[in-house]
């Protein structure tokens, strides 16, 4: 048994510790409300000399935020380095000039239309209206539930947040933890890094080679997520008792109509009426990339499937793959992009703030920056979550309600990012004539 667990896949032990914290803290929870406070059964979390329901909803929570806080150590060097990994990258631009403006113009584009979805599909759903309502009859509950993991900030006028973007001090932004100040910074720093050529190299290897580095602390820190999501779930369903399960429920559900939106409406449309293709062949096409995408939650591990896929069934020449799509691995996220936009409304429904239109408008400008700046690794677009969070002066701490049910997100989210990259390297490849139609249609004969 302990062998199995042992040598089980990270993602079926999140899933099991998932599955396995919402089952403990509902049980828990029910002989707490159920039985004889003087009966046999209450004594069951007294085993333990000294546990109480308290106690135990009081280690349930330090697991919790052990793992949320391993979580937030990363963020600094993560997207510092990552950005800079993907700006640099870019250098290619000069001499793919017009490939590139097409690439990065066209992921931007999605990737503010996938935000749109995100946003629009956890408006019209209220997938935080269950907990809202249960939150409104329990004043307090929730800012207990995150209580010194962060404080809670009055939400910033656009124009604050607009001006607030550049830096004084960047070394400051790191220490404070200012997320949107470090990406301007990493930003500008990438730019200035092609810019200086050869002199600049010495530190673009450094920050690629630190990126390598904050990538495999992350696969590290997510060896800890079956145990984080478990103390998560079980201390969130404890608290909360089955009231939890309809809102997560929720929560999930919309999250993959918005990725299922975003995937067969959105992409398969531009690939019908902008690259006048059948959309058929190409999510046929990407079923291997699909599959591996969405059991290892991770789009830069998928790279190598994805570019396979790319070239042997849709028909895109290497020339365009090998560029379109790495560079869509580290910084096109329209999946991770749909997830921010429904967390972010889901977490404001659940703490009952209203969001304003410049609160909108800052969420798919910053989701846009949080995805271009967030790893393809699983797990990254959580850490980025509190970057979108903190814009609008929602508590970082939030990430708490959503942290239980991340890998699920994840698995959609990355299948996501995965087809949106695909999709940019079919319509570039089209439009540049490198594209072989024979090999493309082949698929839908299949
Ligand atoms: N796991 C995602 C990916 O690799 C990133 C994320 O966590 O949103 O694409």
């Amino acid at each position: 048994m302990l062998n199995y667990w042992k040598n089980a896949a990270l993602w079926k032990k999140v899933i099991s510790g998932f599955i396995f914290g919402l089952g403990f803290g509902l049980l828990i929870g029910l002989f707490k409300s159920k039985i004889d406070p003087n009966s046999t059964l209450r004594t069951i979390t007294q085993l333990i000399p000294g546990l109480s329901f308290d106690g135990l909803t009081s280690v349930l929570s330090a697991g919790g935020k052990l793992f949320i806080n391993a979580i937030k150590m990363l963020i600094v060097p993560l997207i510092f380095s990552s950005l800079i990994v993907g700006i640099t990258s870019m250098k290619d631009l000069k001499k793919m000039g017009r490939i590139g403006l097409k690439t990065f113009g066209l992921y931007l584009l999605t990737t503010c239309f996938a935000i749109t979805v995100g946003i629009v599909v956890a408006k019209v759903i209220e997938p935080g209206s269950f907990m809202k309502s249960y939150y409104a009859s329990n004043p307090g509950v929730i800012e207990q539930m995150m209580e010194g993991t962060t404080e809670s900030k009055s939400a910033p006028s656009f124009l604050e947040t607009l001006t607030g973007i550049i830096p004084n001090n960047p070394i400051n932004a790191m220490a404070n933890g200012n997320v949107l100040q470090i990406i301007v910074f990493a930003l500008l720093f990438g730019i200035a890094i092609n810019m200086a050529g050869e002199k600049g190299k010495p530190v673009s290897d450094f920050c690629n080679s630190l990126a390598e580095i904050m990538y495999k602390l992350t696969y590290l820190v997510m060896e800890l997520a079956p145990y984080g999501i478990f103390c998560l779930m079980a201390w969130v369903s404890l608290i909360f008792g089955t009231a939890i399960l309809a809102p997560l429920a929720m929560m999930v559900f919309s999250l993959y109509l918005a990725c299922a939106i975003h995937m067969f409406a959105f992409i398969g449309g531009v690939i019908f009426f902008f690259g006048q293709l059948n959309p058929i062949p190409f999510f046929v096409g990407l079923i291997d990339a699909h599959l591996v995408a969405f059991t290892t939650t991770s789009s830069s591990g998928t790279l190598p499937v994805t570019i396979k896929c790319a070239e042997k069934n849709l028909g895109v020449s290497s020339n365009i793959s090998s560029f379109v799509l790495p560079l869509g691995a580290t910084i096109n996220m329209d999946g991770t992009a749909i997830y921010q936009g429904v967390c972010a409304i889901f977490i404001a429904q659940v703490l009952n703030i209203d969001l304003t239109i410049g609160n909108y408008i800052t969420i798919i400008l910053t989701s846009t920056l949080a995805s271009i700046g967030t790893a393809g690794v699983p797990g990254a677009g959580l850490i980025m979550l509190s970057l979108v969070l903190e814009s609008v002066g929602l508590p970082i701490a939030a990430i708490a309600l959503v942290a239980g049910v991340d890998r699920i997100l994840d698995m959609a989210r990355t299948m996501v990012n995965v087809t949106g990259d695909a999709m940019a390297s079919v319509l570039i490849a089209k439009s540049e004539n490198e594209l072989d139609e024979t090999i493309y249609n082949q698929k839908a004969a299949v």
